[in-house]
């Protein structure tokens, strides 16, 4: 297999035909391709009079010699989480967020079959609380932009972008495609999903793990957790009211940075927990035409997606300040979990054509 990196491309062109452009500009004979993938896709608006996409792809060839000019590259494996020593164990989740399905669904990997509780709606539900939410303020603590399947991200523009640098990105990513995200997912820049996909993905997630056994309890709440000799012996639950207890040797806490009143429970109980440092941030509207006029500039004739960007500052003192997430198209939403709190996002869908971000 060999690369062909910085492809740029100044006309639109759909990504699949992407392929004829390239047999043209490097004369490769058409029949000698076997196989052949977008491995990147970028924007470069660096000089607002040379804007273009920037494609890498990776090409089979049958008669590899006969183009040696090409760099030659070996197939990726996607790396897999092995989990030993569980046995048979029915270990229990407590979230649904993207700690616990991930959880789950590396569990039934490997052959086990999990219990995830959550304390909130299964996500057909959750969008309807939320959308109660919404038009009538009316808030479920339990239930809501920040809490229930899919977690704090599912009403936001679901972004999939990374600083780190390891190679399970890629497995998330190929997790996402299987379960219903488009296939460009794997090659573009910054790859969004969109609160719109995400509901359907979380659902086919879900579907999947319960097909290979393994459950998923909504609406149950962790509120204590018997612990004796230094091991877990079984979770304390509520589920409308009634309380009832769930033996379990191991338990994955996917709970969130939300998830106060649990915390609280876990200090009481002196579960070892280690701090992490936080950032407070406000929400900034702009509209969407000022973001992509300063982006992309006025003379491109290319069909861009909205623009975003990203600015950070680092002072002397050690302290920064920086761009968290913008949702390009998209739209500021009400997201509080608490009474008497106030919290905001941005959320878009996969199309990201609203006016604002
Ligand atoms: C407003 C907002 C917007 C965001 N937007 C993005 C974005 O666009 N892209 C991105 O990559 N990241 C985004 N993030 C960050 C991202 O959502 C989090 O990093 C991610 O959700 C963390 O996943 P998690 O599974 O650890 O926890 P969470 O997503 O918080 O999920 C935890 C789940 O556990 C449940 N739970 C908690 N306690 C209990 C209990 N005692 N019993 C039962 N269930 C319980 C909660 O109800 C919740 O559903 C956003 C975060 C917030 C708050």
């Amino acid at each position: 297999m060999v690369k062909i990196s910085n492809i740029k491309i100044y006309e639109n062109i759909e990504d699949d035909k992407i392929i004829d452009l390239v047999i043209k500009k490097y004369k490769i004979n058409p029949s000698d391709i076997s196989n052949w993938h977008i491995v990147k896709k970028s924007i470069d608006a660096r000089k607002k009079d040379d804007v273009h996409y920037n494609y890498s792809i990776n090409l089979e060839l049958k008669n590899e010699n006969k183009y040696k000019k090409f760099e030659k590259v070996t197939k990726k494996t996607l790396p897999n989480i092995e989990i030993n020593n569980l046995d048979k164990k029915t270990p229990l989740i407590i979230g649904s967020g993207p700690s616990g399905l991930f959880a789950a669904l590396t569990m039934v990997q490997n052959g086990l079959k999990p219990t995830v509780i959550e304390q909130g709606d299964a996500i057909e539900k959750r969008q309807e609380v939320v959308n109660n939410f919404r038009n009538n303020g009316k808030l479920n603590p339990l239930s809501n932009v920040q809490f229930g399947e899919g977690g704090a991200g599912t009403f936001s523009d679901g972004k999939l972008t990374t600083g780190i640098h390891s190679p399970f990105c890629s497995k998330v990513l190929q997790e996402f495609v299987n379960f219903g995200a488009p296939e460009s997912t794997l090659y573009l820049a910054k790859p969004h999903i969109g609160t719109d996909n995400l509901i359907n993905i979380i659902k086919n997630i879900r579907e999947y793990i319960i097909s290979k056994g393994g459950k998923f309890l909504f609406n149950t709440k962790a509120i204590d957790f018997n612990i004796k000799d230094n091991k877990i012996k079984s979770v304390i639950c509520t589920n409308n009211g009634n309380i009832f207890e769930l033996p379990a040797t191991h338990v994955v806490l996917a709970i969130g940075h939300s998830a106060r009143d649990t915390f609280f429970k876990l200090y009481e109980k002196g579960i070892l927990m280690e701090k992490k440092n936080f950032s407070v941030g406000v929400r900034i509207e702009h509209l969407q035409d000022s973001i992509n006029k300063a982006q992309y500039g006025t003379s491109t004739k290319l069909k861009l997606p909205p623009a975003e960007y990203k600015l950070a500052y680092h002072s002397k003192t050690g302290r920064s300040c920086y761009t968290f997430c913008m949702c390009p198209g998209g739209v500021v939403i009400a997201s509080s979990s608490d009474k008497n709190t106030i919290v905001t996002n941005g959320m878009s869908n996969y199309l990201r054509d609203r006016q604002k971000c």
